[in-house]
């Protein structure tokens, strides 16, 4: 199959791509290897995207992002992307399924959570370990469980499980949490969540399910056990660029690298969104991405048609 343009990924940055190619009168096919949305469809709560007076989840707020772009001819394809190579007519993608010609190629792939990197981490992972509170935080109801990290994504996602849990500890290595501050004001105001400062994991302990997790106090070196039945790790993002690898520069910790017009080092190959390197990585930030990107890719599309590249 081809298209003029292929986007890889389907979350904010690869469906507004989508939306403003199909748009400009291009046939725009995207690549999604799980369902649409990404990690913001994962958000239990999306307050900081304009335009919205009432918060939505991050689900909601994609459902309507892929309705916008299907309604102006944006064809996904569930499908994972295994190599960006130049090829017949512009650049061939092959997949786990096949292979896909295009004009251009806009990388919206994303980034996954990190792991922690503990004992009992993978060993108990979908037993108690969870990467996504509104994903399995409702199997928590009425217990304790804890939350690793002091970003955006731990506070947030704490407060959406002291909704559900009857007590949510927040395990962060600081004495100061990184997220912003209205989120630490409002996580530090709900009665059911108990930070645990200044502290590291040290293991997650359990057989069949979680049943605690273990943390060292980084000051005093004293070892707590916290009982859980849950652990929710939030300890940042990996981009999801491994299969670009040796085909476009990727900076050290993966990031793929553009300049102002999302334009990699690869001719007619772009990116956007949170698998770039960038300073802010939000939906909005993805948002204005995928737009750059996908006006690049029409205008290299463009410059093809009038035979200047
Ligand atoms: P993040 O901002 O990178 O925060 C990761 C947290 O995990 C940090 O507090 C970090 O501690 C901690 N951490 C990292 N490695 C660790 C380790 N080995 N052991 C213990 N703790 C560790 O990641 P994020 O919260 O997932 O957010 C990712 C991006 O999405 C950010 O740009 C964020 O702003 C954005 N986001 C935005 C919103 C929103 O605007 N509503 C919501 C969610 C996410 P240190 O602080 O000590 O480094």
């Amino acid at each position: 199959m081809r298209f003029d343009v292929l986007i890889i990924g389907a979350g904010p940055a690869g469906l507004t791509a989508g939306l403003y190619v199909s748009r400009a009168g291009w046939r725009a096919g995207c690549l999604e290897r799980l369902s649409p949305g990404g990690q913001a469809a994962l958000t239990s709560r999306v307050e900081n995207y304009p335009g919205l007076e009432e918060p939505v989840s991050g689900f909601e707020l994609c459902r309507r992002m892929e309705a916008q772009a299907r309604q102006f001819g944006l064809e996904l394809v569930q499908d994972e992307a295994e190599s960006v190579l130049p090829g017949e007519g512009g650049l061939v993608v092959k997949t786990a399924g096949g292979s896909f010609g295009a004009g251009a190629v806009i990388v919206a792939s994303g980034a996954r959570p990190r792991e922690l990197g503990v004992p009992g981490e993978r060993e108990l992972r979908g037993k108690g370990v969870s990467y996504c509170a509104t994903c399995d935080g409702p199997f928590f109801r009425d217990q304790a469980v804890a939350v690793i990290g002091g970003g955006d994504s731990a506070l947030e996602e704490a407060v959406f499980l002291a909704r559900l849990c009857r007590r949510v500890y927040v395990v962060h290595r600081r004495d100061e949490f990184r997220a912003v501050k209205v989120l630490v004001e409002r996580a530090l105001n709900e009665k059911r969540i108990l930070p645990v400062t200044s502290s590291t994991v040290t293991r997650i302990v359990g057989t069949e399910t979680v049943e605690a997790v273990e943390v060292r106090n980084v000051q005093t070196g004293k070892v707590d056990r916290l009982e859980v039945a849950g652990v929710f790790l939030y300890v940042g993002l990996l981009p999801n660029s491994e299969f670009l690898a040796g085909q476009v520069v990727r900076d050290d910790a993966g990031y793929v690298i553009t300049d102002d017009e999302m334009l990699t080092s690869t001719p007619a190959v772009f990116a956007a969104g949170d698998v770039r390197k960038k300073s802010l990585r939000q939906i909005s930030t993805a948002v204005g991405d995928g737009a750059i990107a996908a006006m690049s890719a029409v205008r290299h599309l463009q410059s093809l048609q009038a035979g200047h590249v």
